[in-house]
């Protein structure tokens, strides 16, 4: 299913690596290999490729090529800058596509629409803050100290401070499930608190239209540093592996409260299973303290949801992603 796929990588020369370890590309290090890593090099190879991963213009001069090789049933998936995702320890049998290519993203752009810019979806969230205060773009300043691309923040829906990429966002330009690329309104994301279609699903994000608040360079660096500073003092250290938040604050009686002051509270803070540990500054953390293993993961996600019920009442939902040896992402 996937010798035709590396065919049309390598007569194109776009870079790739074949049951290629997964886990040196994902922030909590959990992982085995995935059968094609595939590594544009720039926005251009990208496109080519997420076009054919979803069937459009697929497998073009490999004769004889079955509809299942050329199709989108053959499994594949994005990732960004891989914080908020997790894959089984086992093959996974699928092509991942990373983002980020070896190229540095085009830098955003200031839109003759008053208010919006234009980003890669490839684009650290980092020096595109970098980028907001030499420009004047202020208000998303909330992004600072989340790790990752703007193309992942947007498919989670990421935030902080009270804020997230929904309250900001005006449109994208997607490679859809059909291999089209086309222009999206906010809409089509179906925002919710850090969901979107594109969090599960296989469409793709390439570029991204932002909403923003012209304010000084001075103002918008200091705010970007202060949120930053916020974080360092509340969160385990950056060093550290995890995927961040893992599970997703719920909702009890209209209103939204912490789940780490609840694993606190159900005496889980600095538990370990294996090479995982719940973090003592936060014990929404789960941090993979070296070799952790994607079932330790899991063992450790049902002791703390099952220890959580059993003292509250409250079943927790997982924000991190994780990835099924088909390729799925749930
Ligand atoms: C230390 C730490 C702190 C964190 N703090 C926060 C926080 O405060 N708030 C918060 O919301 N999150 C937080 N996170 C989680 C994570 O950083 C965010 O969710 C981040 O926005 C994910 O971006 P990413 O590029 O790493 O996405 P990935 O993990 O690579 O992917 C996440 C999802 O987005 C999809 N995706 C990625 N790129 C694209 C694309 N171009 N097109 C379509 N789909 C795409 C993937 O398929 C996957 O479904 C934290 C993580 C860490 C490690």
């Amino acid at each position: 299913m996937f010798a035709p796929l590396a065919a049309w990588l390598l007569q194109r020369r776009i870079p790739f690596q074949e049951n290629a370890a997964i886990a040196p590309h994902l922030a909590l290090g959990i992982g085995g290999t995935v059968r094609l890593l595939i590594r544009p090099r720039d926005a251009r190879q990208r496109l080519a490729v997420l076009r054919h991963l979803a069937g459009a213009g697929a497998a073009p001069g490999i004769p004889g090529a079955r509809a299942s090789e050329r199709s989108g049933e053959r499994p594949y998936l994005v990732i960004g800058g891989g914080s908020n995702i997790a894959f089984p320890d086992v093959p996974v049998q699928a092509a991942v596509l990373l983002t980020q290519g070896e190229e540095a993203p085009p830098a955003p752009l200031l839109l003759a629409d008053e208010g919006a810019l234009e980003v890669d979806a490839g684009m650290r969230n980092q020096p595109f803050l970098a980028w907001c205060a030499a420009s004047g773009a202020g208000g998303l300043e909330f992004l600072s100290g989340i790790p990752g691309t703007l193309g992942g923040a947007a498919a989670v829906n990421a935030g902080a401070f009270g804020r997230s990429v929904a309250d900001v966002l005006l449109a994208a330009d997607i490679v859809d499930g059909q291999g089209r690329r086309r222009r999206v309104d906010a809409a089509h994301f179906g925002f919710r608190y850090r969901d979107s279609r594109f969090k599960l699903g296989s469409e793709a994000l390439l570029t991204l239209r932002l909403r923003h608040e012209p304010a000084s360079g001075e103002a918008i660096a200091a705010r970007t540093r202060e949120n930053l500073e916020y974080r360092v003092t509340r969160h385990p250290s950056y060093r550290l592996a995890s995927a961040g938040c893992f599970f997703k604050n719920p909702q009890v009686g209209g209103t939204k409260i912490s789940a780490g002051k609840i694993i606190e509270e159900s005496g889980l803070k600095s538990t370990t299973l294996g090479a995982l540990a719940v973090a003592a500054e936060h014990a929404n953390f789960l941090l993979n303290r070296g070799g952790g293993t994607f079932v330790d993961l899991q063992r450790l996600e049902e002791k703390i949801r099952a220890a959580v019920a059993a003292r509250t009442g409250i079943v927790l939902e997982r924000e991190v992603i994780y990835v099924s040896p088909d390729g799925k992402k749930y």
